[in-house]
């Protein structure tokens, strides 16, 4: 196997996507020493016991005691004091990174506390399921999926190399873009879709119980896909949609004016425009198809994708 991309790691918050990378690292050789942090001893606790890195603690001081890279995958709103709390114990010439799915807020909440902004590039992996918790990780979870970095101006090109190394060694394809592009690329992709599911399924939640439980019987005809994107973790998407305020507004904004359009024509029985807009949105998943980011199996090819 080739050499490990980086000595000692250091992951804050052993979660979903924490622990993915824990597991990820040992299994595609990226670290030869693995730490993980958790702020909950009862997540320490089960870090220990899945014996996903070679140190579990709740101790920020031991679990970067020799880190070179420093990877913050806790919520959002966390970032900037954990960015407080890990600067005194980081060792000279350490990476630092976080996985947060808003850069923005991100970036402004940890730079002013690092004591070497040009070695803090922050990242994003585009790969996560509705699960959360040290238990739900698993370490094919970044295979072929993007990991965007958005590195500062006066970055260090040695820390892109190295970040973008360790990566593509979990197996995740690297690209690389500006804080502002991320977070309004996202907002359409990622947010937005979150922001639709949670009112979809609360708006069927506030229905009586006989038209819920008939919500729930008659699911698979397309609420089931709804739910499980709003199964996703509640504190999280809190943080989200708090941290990327202005780019899911204006989104938000350009939604509303399409579904007016829609709701136009419908009114009007307007068939052949609905068809050219359905036509239009099925090439749309026939990209993503053929981009390998999903399959064309039934129930959204998610049972199909190996772990
Ligand atoms: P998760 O499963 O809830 O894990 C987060 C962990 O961080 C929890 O164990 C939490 O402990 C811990 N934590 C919270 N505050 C902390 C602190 N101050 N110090 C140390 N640990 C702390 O969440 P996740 O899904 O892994 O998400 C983590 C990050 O990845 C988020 O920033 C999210 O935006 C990003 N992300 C998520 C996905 C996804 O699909 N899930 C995809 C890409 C990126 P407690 O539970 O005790 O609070």
């Amino acid at each position: 196997m080739a050499d490990a991309v980086c000595e000692s790691l250091a992951l804050i918050g052993v979660g979903l996507i924490g622990s993915s990378i824990a597991r990820a690292a040992r299994e595609f050789g990226a670290a030869r020493r693995i730490a993980v942090m958790d702020a909950s001893p009862q997540i320490v606790q089960r870090a220990s016991e899945l014996g996903i890195a070679d140190l579990a603690t709740q101790d920020h001081a031991q679990a970067l005691a020799g880190a070179d890279l420093v990877i913050v995958c806790t919520p959002v709103g966390a970032c900037g004091a954990v960015a407080q709390t890990i600067a005194p114990h980081l060792q000279k010439g350490a990476l630092v990174s976080d996985v947060g799915s808003v850069k923005g807020a991100v970036v402004a909440q940890m730079t002013p506390h690092l004591p070497e902004p040009a070695r803090f590039i922050p990242a994003h992996p585009i790969a996560g399921t509705e699960f959360s918790g040290p238990d739900a990780g698993f370490a094919t979870l970044f295979r072929n999926r993007w990991c965007i970095l958005t590195p500062p101006e006066n970055a260090d090109a040695g820390a892109i190399e190295k970040l973008t190394e360790f990566w593509t060694r979990l197996g995740a394809n690297v690209e690389t873009m500006s804080v502002a592009h991320h977070d309004a690329v996202l907002a359409l992709t990622s947010h937005l879709p979150h922001l639709i599911a949670y009112n979809i399924v609360g708006t069927a939640d506030d229905f009586g119980d006989e038209t819920r439980s008939e919500v729930i019987k008659f699911s698979a005809s397309g609420f089931r896909d709804f739910t499980r994107i709003a199964a996703s973790d509640p504190i999280m998407w809190r943080d989200i949609f708090l941290a990327n305020k202005d780019a899911v507004l204006q989104m938000l904004g350009r939604f509303n004016e399409d579904l007016s359009a829609l709701q136009r024509m419908i009114r009007r029985g307007d068939g052949e425009g609905l068809l050219e807009f359905f036509a239009r949105t099925r090439e749309i998943r026939r990209s993503i198809i053929e981009q390998g980011q999903d399959t064309a199996a039934p129930d959204f090819g998610r049972r199909a994708e190996g772990r």
